[in-house]
């Protein structure tokens, strides 16, 4: 490229939470940064087709069937409820430009240039840039920082057109109620958009390879109860079954799925398909190749503990990278791996890093399952408490779920918490703690939580670990 390379301490390839909080992090910390960003906006995955705009979708459509099916009883009476797709789906794009806005923001407060086009390594220091608006720039990085994200997971013979097969992108963006939706996968994004387009209206159908929904992360038995909730507000299930194939070649989309123990196999129809098996890292583009740099057999950029590549100064962060394809664990990471580059060290604790489903009930969690202890041949003991018990979930009428805590039984210290329940993503951020500072069953008993609070229920699961609760 004939241009004058500038040089700077970091280089961010992608502007996603990953890349985006490393380069307000690294700008903080007094160096100089550029961020290369291809999408247009910044906040990557998460902000613009991910986290952000689903949940806004799963509040909405939560309030539209709250209101259809769970309003009278409480006293309230409403007139002609109707759904207005197109107007639910303007309040989801306006929180989405709002908050990305937002992050170019605080990139500029920060003194981060960003550079909008996609970024490619010329060689183990510098990065050739195509712009968006055309032409081409370079820069030099002292260190570089890989931050691309991940894509989803195609499902072999079923091209994603993102209007009759979609992925969680056309899933966040279709025009019309769906009549009959058929959902691959039932881990995270299977079960929050068949939430969506149920309470829409739309008649879904989930087929799970696992016996169990949720993901393999999933404590088997949240896992079960949650299935049940969610059979019950209409969603069907059809767990231990595999999609074999697909044709979208006729009026409707057919799957043909076969028992995953080998059975008879089936045919099924949908208007819309949501393939939702999985994500995987993202690196077209790249010229990891043109420096040198390996992926494993899942094409995971290969990193060490201080995430540096093995190129040292470059180093490797969020879903492209190991570890859970979550937006929090890609922001631990991007700050921890600026503290390496400007202190020498940093910290991420992988054993504390909660996962939240919004549902409704939410199902949240942190630390260990009892599979998982099972598996690992690790004694512990087991503490529960139901939100039918708690009073702040029977004046709400909100009384599905529990919490359920798992401490060693011997120290009592705690290895892990799960929890279906009203607001369950916003209580773990107790249980996260309490296993962040390696408290015990007993030190979250005899903390004095706030009267009516469905934190309460917290407590009390605790008080059952350790002793017995006080109101079941
Ligand atoms: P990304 O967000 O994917 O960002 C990478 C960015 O890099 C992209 O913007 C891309 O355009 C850019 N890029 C790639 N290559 C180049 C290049 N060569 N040059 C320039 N730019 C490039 N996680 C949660 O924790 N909570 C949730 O509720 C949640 N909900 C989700 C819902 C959905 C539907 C999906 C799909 C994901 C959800 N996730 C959620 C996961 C979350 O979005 C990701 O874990 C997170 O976005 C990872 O951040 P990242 O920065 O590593 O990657
Ligand atoms: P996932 O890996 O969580 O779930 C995919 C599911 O599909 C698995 O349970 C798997 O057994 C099943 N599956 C795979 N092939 C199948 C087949 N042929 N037939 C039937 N079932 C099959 O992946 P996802 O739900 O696509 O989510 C991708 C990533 O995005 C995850 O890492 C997730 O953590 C993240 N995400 C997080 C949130 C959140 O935190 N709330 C929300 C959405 C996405």
């Amino acid at each position: 490229v004939d241009v004058p390379v500038e040089e700077k301490d970091l280089v961010i390839i992608g502007g996603g939470v990953a890349g985006y909080v490393a380069a307000i992090k690294a700008g903080q910390e007094g160096l100089k940064v550029a961020c290369i960003e291809k999408r247009g906006t910044l906040g990557g995955t998460c902000l613009n087709v991910g986290c952000i705009p689903s949940k806004s979708l799963l509040n909405n459509s939560h309030l539209y069937h709250q209101i259809l099916h769970d309003s009278k009883h409480r006293g309230i009476e409403v007139g002609d409820v109707k759904l207005n797709l197109a107007q639910l789906m303007k309040a989801k794009d306006q929180s989405v430009s709002g908050l990305t806005k937002g992050v170019e923001f605080l990139l500029k407060k920060n003194g981060v240039e960003y550079i909008k086009g996609a970024g490619s390594f010329a060689d183990e220091h510098t990065v050739n840039v195509k712009l968006n608006d055309g032409g081409e720039t370079s820069v030099k990085g002292k260190n570089i920082l890989i931050a691309t994200g991940s894509e989803v997971t195609p499902f072999p013979g079923l091209e994603i057109d993102e209007k009759r097969v979609i992925s969680s992108t056309g899933a966040i963006a279709l025009e019309k109620v769906p009549e009959k939706m058929l959902v691959i996968g039932g881990g995270i994004i299977g079960l929050e958009m068949a939430s969506v387009w149920s309470r829409l209206g739309a008649q879904v159908t989930v087929i799970e390879f696992l016996d169990q929904i949720g993901g393999p992360g999933m404590d088997l038995e949240v896992a079960k109860s949650i299935q049940k909730i969610l059979k019950k507000q209409g969603i069907n299930f059809k767990t231990g079954t595999k999609v074999v194939s697909g044709d979208k070649s006729g009026e409707t989309v057919k799957l043909e799925v076969d028992s995953a123990k080998g059975g008879k196999p089936e045919t099924l129809e949908g208007d819309v398909v949501l393939v939702a098996i999985g994500r995987r890292p993202y690196t077209e583009g790249l010229g990891l190749e043109n420096i040198g740099l390996e992926k494993d057999e899942r094409g995971r950029i290969i990193i060490d503990s201080e995430y540096r590549t093995k190129i040292p100064h470059i180093r490797c962060v969020g879903d492209v990278t190991f570890g859970p394809m979550l937006a929090h664990k890609a922001e631990e990471e991007a700050v921890a791996a600026i503290e390496y580059i400007k202190k020498g060290y940093g910290h991420v604790n992988y054993g504390c890093i909660p996962s939240v489903m919004y549902t409704f009930p939410e199902v949240a969690w942190v630390g260990q399952s009892e599979q998982e202890l099972k598996k690992a041949g690790v004694p512990y003991k087991v503490g529960t408490f139901p939100f039918s018990a708690n009073s702040r979930a029977k004046t709400n009428l909100d009384t599905e779920g529990m919490v359920k805590m798992i401490a060693d039984p011997e120290t009592d210290r705690l290895l892990g918490v799960h929890i279906i329940g009203p607001n369950a993503g916003e209580m773990i951020a107790e249980g996260t703690l309490a296993l962040e500072y390696g408290a015990s069953s007993e030190d979250i008993a005899r903390t004095c939580h706030a009267h009516p609070t469905l934190a309460e229920a917290f407590k009390e699961a605790a008080m059952a670990t350790y002793s017995k609760a006080i109101h079941f």
